[in-house]
């Protein structure tokens, strides 16, 4: 009979003893959240580490979200190309989109003869807001992509919505390795080295996150042992 490579029980697929082992996807869970090592693990050891790896992710998530909270804004997003002093290695395209509120274009007509006024106020607020949240967008992609800078960002504004006057803000940029982080002064260069710490716990519980959540409980077995 086939035995869990963890704990030694008996693999068994019969309709009342089941002793399953867990997929490949919970297996590297487990592995990544109990700093644990084994090829695979059965139902009988593997589900309280399975509990317990999930609680360990949601508690990282927490304290993830809250240092990207606390530093994400010192990732630099600059239009230049390449900044003459720095030293970097590009990783890829990030993008942000944002569709803000209705009436920008009716109160920016109506506000014309008023330019200076409360309403262009609220125009350029709203603008304001569309760009912070493409802002973050492209900040959260790059470190996503294990990045600390953004290069050759380029904005763009868009009327969507027909008569109803939405404004949609665009941004794209190049998420890069910057090296000399130094060249960023004293605070940016700390808060980016702590992004950099984060960022692999970040794509580590967020892609565990994504499987977690949509696979059923059944789906975390696999029949692979038995073959
Ligand atoms: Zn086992």
């Amino acid at each position: 009979m086939p035995t869990c490579p963890n704990c030694g029980a008996e693999l068994k697929s019969a309709v009342f003893s089941n002793n399953m082992p867990l997929n490949d996807y919970a297996t590297s869970f487990i592995n990544s959240f109990t700093n644990g090592n084994a090829v695979a693990y059965c139902q009988k050891c593997g589900e309280p580490l399975l509990r317990q790896s999930q609680t360990t992710a949601k508690g990282q998530l927490t304290t993830v979200s809250a240092t990207l909270n606390e530093h994400i804004h010192h990732i630099p997003i600059l239009s230049l190309q390449a900044p003459a002093s720095w030293r970097f290695t590009p990783l890829g395209l990030v993008t942000g989109q944002s569709v803000t509120g209705t009436g920008v274009f009716s109160e920016f007509a109506s506000s014309w003869t008023d330019f200076f006024g409360a309403q262009s106020k609220s125009y350029n607020r709203k603008i304001q807001g569309g760009e912070e949240i493409c802002k973050t967008q492209l900040r959260l992609a790059c470190v996503e992509m294990g990045g600390n800078a953004i290069l050759a960002a380029d904005i763009d504004y868009a009327e969507v919505g027909g008569q109803k006057g939405m404004l949609m803000v665009c941004m794209t940029g190049t998420a890069v390795m910057l090296d000399n982080t130094e060249v960023m002064g004293e605070d940016a260069r700390e808060s980016l080295s702590v992004l950099t710490e984060t960022a692999r716990t970040y794509r580590l519980v967020k892609r565990f996150n994504e499987i977690m959540n949509k696979s059923q409980p059944q789906l975390h077995y696999t029949k692979s042992l038995f073959a």
